[in-house]
């Protein structure tokens, strides 16, 4: 891990200067933000990154959990991660479920969270993506990246210390709108 950020010469929404491919220095971007390489060819834009989280619930009562590495090391937020290169997100969540906590999931296929937010230290760009998720198998272990695993009710949503606010608002509406027990 980086410790001293303050040394990284440009920002993640600065675009590139170098061709990430070969090397060789980039012109100006175009107004559309893309910057195209002389020796490859290739056009280079800066995107949010995709990422899946899940609002795992059971019953009256959603899966938060509390994060075992920086950023926002301490507080809360929802099981998930960012999607590997052509994962599908659905997919992708199943594997964080597995690796975070050790279970496996039924995810609901339509998103109940669309945000994108800044992450880390740098102001990295996000688009996060939440879906509805429940336990079909296993009993939740936090591992990986995950400190602690909490179950809270929709009360607890206000007092819990979430490291993004748009987590909040995603479990609150997982809470809401699930049906007690069974889908
Ligand atoms: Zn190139």
């Amino acid at each position: 891990m980086i410790e001293d950020q303050t040394e990284v010469p440009f920002s993640p929404t600065d675009p590139f200067r170098f061709c990430p491919s070969d090397g060789t220095p980039l012109g100006e971007p175009r107004p559309s933000g893309g910057a195209t390489c002389p020796e490859c060819g290739r056009s280079w834009y800066r995107n949010s990154a995709p990422s899946v989280g899940a609002a795992i619930v059971d019953g009256d009562r959603a899966l938060v959990t509390v994060r075992a590495v920086e950023p926002e090391k301490g507080k809360v937020d929802v099981p998930g991660g960012f999607l590997e290169v052509g994962e599908r997100p659905v997919e992708g969540l199943m594997r964080e479920a597995r690796e975070e906590l050790g279970v496996e999931v039924e995810v609901d296929e339509n998103p109940v969270l669309l945000a994108t937010h800044t992450y880390g230290p740098e102001g990295n760009w996000v688009l996060a993506i939440g879906f509805r998720a429940r336990i079909v198998e296993g009993e939740p272990r936090p591992a990986d990246d995950v400190a602690e695993v909490r179950w809270i009710s929709i009360g607890e949503v206000d007092g819990t210390d979430f490291a993004w606010e748009h987590d909040r608002a995603f479990v609150r509406s997982a809470l809401q709108g699930a049906p007690q027990g069974e889908r």
